[in-house]
């Protein structure tokens, strides 16, 4: 445990529910983990008692990567777990191919609706569709703005063009909308949708007054930092500002909220975990804006940021980071950016 995660309480402990098991965090209300096929190897879902249409059963928020490993541990959940119980509807905090990757395959299985936001939606859909411009390749020509001219890197970039439907076989095509503020009554128990944005559109978070409980999905997570991007799709966006906007947006729930993270263990500190990220990307920019007295790219920032070595995976993330940096910074006017004759973004103290 590093010593910022010793800040925060763990009501849990050590206890990590196996694949294809359910742990009860309350009643009516059940972790399961799910294996993922990355260096980040799991995800959290969670799954709440709920009536539909006169018929009892459960909710999911969030699905899995659509990988084999995925659907057998489903299978297990389905059959021992939930004893044969349907699934009434599946949510999605958001579009990331490990929390609607399995979206498809239970909507369709329990024709139970699919429920997220509108842009989440859109967001999950145009990726399935690997339509140009949020496939893989689309990254290229971005990258290469920001100063990425590594051959290698950039054709390995090429080669993920299949890299979100490879994990996402399928999207529900109708939803239910949730809107930020939104009351959803799930199981006789509110939870308010509260949005936030930065690490995807518009990504929704539950939180239940009755049981002081907020599954955060991404927005805060307990051992990691959120990726926080600049993508090729919104190439001058300024999704840092968003990000940390929307935490603080969260700290107007109680201190002693019950968190329940997309990564890692649930935890009790959800202000603690907010004012230590907030640190944390105060300290990178202030290497950012100490690295920009000379011209520096994207890609020059990278090895500030990540002292690492880095796959093409990895780097596309690393690099989305770095960017998000940079521009929080040049759109308060601490930087200023030019392109220069090779066409490569470089940003400077202004
Ligand atoms: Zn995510």
């Amino acid at each position: 445990m590093n010593p910022l995660e010793a800040q925060l309480d763990y009501p849990f402990g050590d206890t990590i529910p196996a694949p294809g098991v359910l742990q009860e965090v309350v009643p009516g209300l059940a972790w399961i983990r799910m294996p993922l096929p990355f260096a980040l190897d799991h995800i959290n879902l969670w799954l709440l008692r709920d009536e539909r249409n006169e018929r009892s059963g459960w909710s999911v928020v969030d699905s899995g990567a659509g990988t084999d490993a995925t659907r057998a541990a489903w299978e297990q959940v389905l059959v021992e777990g939930l004893q044969g119980a349907p699934l009434l509807r599946v949510f999605a905090t958001h579009c990331h191919p490990d929390h609607v990757g399995l979206s498809g395959w239970l909507s369709e299985r329990f024709d139970a609706p699919f429920v997220t936001t509108a842009a989440e939606f859109g967001f999950a859909r145009m990726m399935a569709a690997a339509l140009p411009g949020v496939d893989g390749p689309s990254a290229i020509p971005h990258f290469e703005r920001h100063g990425l001219r590594d051959p290698a890197m950039l054709e390995q970039m090429r080669s993920r063009r299949n890299y979100y439907p490879s994990l996402v076989p399928s999207v529900p095509e109708a939803y239910i909308r949730l809107q930020d503020g939104d009351l959803v009554t799930i199981g006789g128990r509110g939870w308010r949708v509260i949005t936030g944005f930065g690490h995807s559109p518009e990504h929704a978070s539950l939180y239940c007054e009755e049981l002081n409980i907020l599954i955060s999905g991404d927005m805060v997570l307990p051992r990691i930092s959120t990726n926080v991007s600049v993508f090729a799709v919104e190439p001058e966006g300024n999704p840092l500002q968003r990000y940390l906007d929307s935490i603080v947006n969260l700290t107007k729930l109680p201190k002693d909220t019950l968190v329940l993270p997309s990564h890692g263990k649930p935890f009790l500190g959800l202000h603690t975990r907010i004012n230590q990220l907030r640190d944390h990307h105060a300290a990178r920019l202030s290497e950012v804006v100490a690295a920009c007295e000379q011209p520096c790219s994207a890609v020059d920032i990278v090895p500030l940021m990540f002292r690492r070595q880095l796959d093409a995976h990895q780097l596309s993330f690393a690099l989305g980071e770095a960017l998000a940096h940079l521009h929080k910074l040049w759109y308060e006017g601490i930087l200023r950016r030019t392109q220069d004759a090779d066409g490569i973004f470089r940003f400077q103290r202004a």
